[in-house]
């Protein structure tokens, strides 16, 4: 490959070369997956289009991919300092289902959106109360290193503790503490933490467990460091999030996993920007969200989204509108038709000279705009038709848009063309090609071919 791979990391706040941290091992990979208490609204999906193009980004360099993504079936609050209700449990108020049941219907609905919008499924997709053994050991452990305190609502992580403590946000601590206000309640500092929250006194939640400090269920933060833990390690490649969980969920993460193994988790700390909405953040707790479903109903196709994401690289905000999309599904079609009006030839194979361009710009920290514009330029070059469309087909496992798997929409052929094509497999069954030939030369006078299928035949018009 011409161009290195390189990645902006959130850590060190720069462009750093990647290489992984075990050469010869699949790169590891951690993304903080869906709160699942609603459906996925398409903000939380620029996010997870990201993810995939950087995986995708990653196989292009010739790197396997471990992907570990978690769900979130509990312990999420409404609100970030750890005062609010759990997500899970005001869900199932909403719906008048279980807590159990909301987590099940909305991980499916999940999985038919990441296959929809062709995301690559992670190889682990754990769920967080499947693992409340290793965020119970892992508290345990927290506590015995002394980072813990109590009170009477749960186990906080005392986050005066760490020296770094906040630096993926670069927090202003000082700052914090003095405008701490006055929902931090019994904790010591603003910026602590619930690693265990215990069952309100009197009442029964549906999501709750035994642990050595009181029934309750574990907060948000430590069934992340947990799981990657689990599933990748003391420290791995990659980590990745929403732009919003730098602040909170992301430093948390780290200063949970720095006071158990001392490391930071993971080596690069990547996020991607939001999606907004008439220029403001698109957020399930809005109320009003978009989500995959509510473009099908409005005829659109969910990889025009996709595209429309490759249209904005992911670290800056991208404003959704109609328009944009209209833009994104036109341009979605007109790469589809001319991908599909190249001849094919099997000997063809893609030119390397494209390829080349094509890695510096996915390997410019994942620039997809441009990657997407060499995609045009190569539509419209002057190389030879096999070759374009041999070189499309590979961009195009980057970019994930389906191309070789579309096809136009057979439009259907009037009676008087059928009976001709019907009368033609006739000729065929009695072998009789030369009446079967005559018949193909009159449907291709009347602007239609016809194209022999397994069990029967297409008509398609002439373009
Ligand atoms: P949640 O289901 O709320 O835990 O969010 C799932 C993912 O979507 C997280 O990585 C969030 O950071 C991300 N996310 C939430 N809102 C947006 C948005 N408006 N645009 C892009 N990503 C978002
Ligand atoms: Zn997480």
């Amino acid at each position: 490959m011409t161009a290195p791979l390189v990645l902006y990391d959130n850590y060190t706040r720069s462009l750093r070369e990647f290489a992984p941290l075990a050469p010869d091992a699949p790169v590891g990979l951690y993304t903080c997956g869906p709160t699942v208490y609603d459906y996925q609204h398409i903000g939380n999906y620029r996010t997870f289009l990201f993810e995939d193009l950087l995986k995708r980004v990653l196989r292009w360099n010739g790197y396997r991919v471990h992907h570990v993504m978690n769900v979130t079936d509990v312990g999420h609050l409404t609100s970030d300092a750890d005062t609010g209700e759990d997500k899970m449990e005001k869900g199932a108020r909403r719906t008048g289902m279980s807590a159990w049941d909301i987590a099940a219907l909305y991980t499916r609905t999940f999985e038919d959106d990441l296959r929809a919008l062709n995301i690559l499924a992670p190889d682990v997709l754990p769920r967080a109360t499947d693992h409340i053994p290793e965020q119970i050991a892992f508290i345990a452990d927290l506590e015995q290193r002394g980072y813990t305190y109590r009170t009477s609502d749960g186990v906080y992580f005392d986050t005066s503790r760490q020296a770094d403590y906040g630096y993926l946000a670069r927090l202003d601590r000082a700052g914090l503490e003095a405008g701490k206000r006055v929902d931090v309640a019994e904790k010591r500092h603003a910026s602590d933490f619930a690693l265990w929250k215990f069952s309100p006194p009197g009442s029964t939640r549906q999501m709750e467990w035994h642990s050595p400090w009181g029934k309750g269920f574990p907060g948000w933060h430590i069934e992340c460091s947990a799981m990657a833990q689990r599933y990748l390690g003391d420290y791995f490649d990659i980590h990745c999030g929403g732009e919003d969980h730098i602040p909170v969920h992301h430093t948390n993460e780290i200063a949970q996993t720095e006071a158990r193994v001392g490391t930071r988790l993971a080596n690069f700390w990547m996020h991607g920007y939001f999606l907004l909405a008439n220029d403001a953040k698109m957020a399930k707790s809005a109320g009003e969200f978009l989500r995959v479903g509510a473009l099908v109903e409005r005829g659109y196709d969910p990889l025009a989204y996709r595209y429309l994401c490759l249209t904005g690289h992911y670290r800056t905000q991208l404003n959704f509108t109609w328009d944009a999309l209209d833009a994104a599904a036109t341009g979605l079609a007109r790469m589809r038709t001319g991908f599909h009006a190249l001849a094919a030839a099997d000997d063809a194979s893609a030119d390397e000279g494209l390829i080349g361009r094509f890695t510096v710009e996915v390997n410019d920290d994942l620039n997809a705009p441009r990657a997407l514009a060499l995609a045009w330029e190569t539509l419209r070059g002057d190389a030879p038709d096999a070759v374009k469309r041999a070189t499309l087909a590979r961009f195009d496992e980057v970019f994930g848009l389906g191309l070789s798997a579309w096809r136009p929409r057979e439009e259907e052929a009037p009676a008087a063309i059928e009976a001709l094509a019907r009368a033609r497999a006739d000729a065929r069954v009695a072998k009789n090609w030369a009446e079967a030939d005559r018949l193909r030369a009159q449907l291709h006078d009347a602007g239609w071919e016809i194209e022999d299928r397994a069990g029967g035949y297409a008509l398609r018009r002439r373009g």
